[in-house]
């Protein structure tokens, strides 16, 4: 029986970054609010919080006056930006870079098209944070599309623009862009009426996908580890799944069940975008000592 860890899993480098200013700042002062989970993934967290980093919520924000805070990789909407200036609030800008740029992107869409009628679109899960983020860029008018039916939401009449949530599937993206286009090309007034759809899911997402995949047919199963609430982690954990039913879902070697070793000769561990490597490691040896107990 062999076990294999997934070399391509672990932290991508928007979550690294975040991660590597948190530590910096815990280790000169040895104290740190995020506003929100730094990682979907419950261990790492609970590491990050011994080392001094204190999670507070919206109303907590708020609240705070003269402090330090972590913006974490998924960004922010301009709102937080303003409290911390009014507050006194330093911020360690932890948004990845590439949520930055498509920030800016949509800032720009919506102020040299909303005037004009045009809708900014962006397709992503209702109330996550980095779309709260990105629709922050819009004075929250953007329409939020995270399934079909909130297309009814959109006038294809008049000039659309669409973005999509970094983490979202490229697959799923397209067909709803498709889907618009298709009812735009039925609906619009005029030939003119534009459509720009800019695919701005992360490589560092879809990029794994056929490594996954790969990885997921070289072994007899295959354990993915993921945060309960981490996206990444359940689109990812689709992928291997549609390539290999043997596959479980845990977010810690506990969750590990002997019997699923049963017959298997390859086992092979990955994780989310989201998961540590020491925490992939400490599952691989925990199915190592379940396997030697049998
Ligand atoms: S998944 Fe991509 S966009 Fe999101 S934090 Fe990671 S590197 Fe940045």
């Amino acid at each position: 029986m062999k076990i294999s860890i997934d070399p391509k899993a672990g932290f991508c480098s928007g979550v690294k970054r975040a991660i590597s200013l948190a530590e910096e700042e815990l280790q000169r002062s040895g104290h740190l609010f995020c506003l929100g989970q730094v990682v979907h993934n419950e261990q790492e967290e609970n590491r990050l919080t011994n080392l001094g980093l204190e999670i507070i919520d919206q109303d907590d924000f708020r609240k705070l006056q003269n402090a330090v805070v972590l913006i974490r990789a998924h960004g922010e909407p301009p709102e937080t930006y303003e409290i911390a200036v009014k507050n006194n609030i330093r911020l360690i800008d932890g948004t990845c870079p590439i949520v930055i740029k498509l920030q800016k992107k949509i800032r720009k869409s919506f102020i040299e098209n909303y005037e004009a009628g045009g809708q900014i679109v962006i397709f992503g899960k209702k109330n996550h944070p980095e779309v709260l983020g990105l629709s922050g860029q819009t004075d929250n008018l953007a329409i939020i599309v995270e399934e079909e039916n909130d297309l009814t939401k959109i006038d294809f009449s008049q000039p659309v623009s669409l973005f999509a949530q970094t983490t979202k599937s490229k697959e799923a993206f397209n067909e709803i862009s498709s889907k618009i286009r298709l009812n735009m090309e039925q609906e619009a007034i005029s030939e003119r009426t534009e459509f720009c759809s800019t695919d701005s899911t992360c490589r560092q997402v879809t990029g794994r996908d056929q490594n996954l995949r790969n990885f997921a047919n070289e072994n007899d199963i295959v354990i993915f580890v993921g945060g309960k609430k981490s996206s990444n982690g359940h689109y990812l954990f689709e992928i291997v799944k549609s390539e290999n039913s043997n596959a479980f879902y845990v977010d810690s070697p506990e969750k590990i069940v002997k019997s699923w070793f049963d017959g298997a000769e390859q086992i092979g561990v990955t994780g989310a975008t989201s998961t540590p490597g020491w925490l992939l490691n400490e599952v691989a040896a925990n199915i190592e000592k379940l396997i030697l107990t049998a």
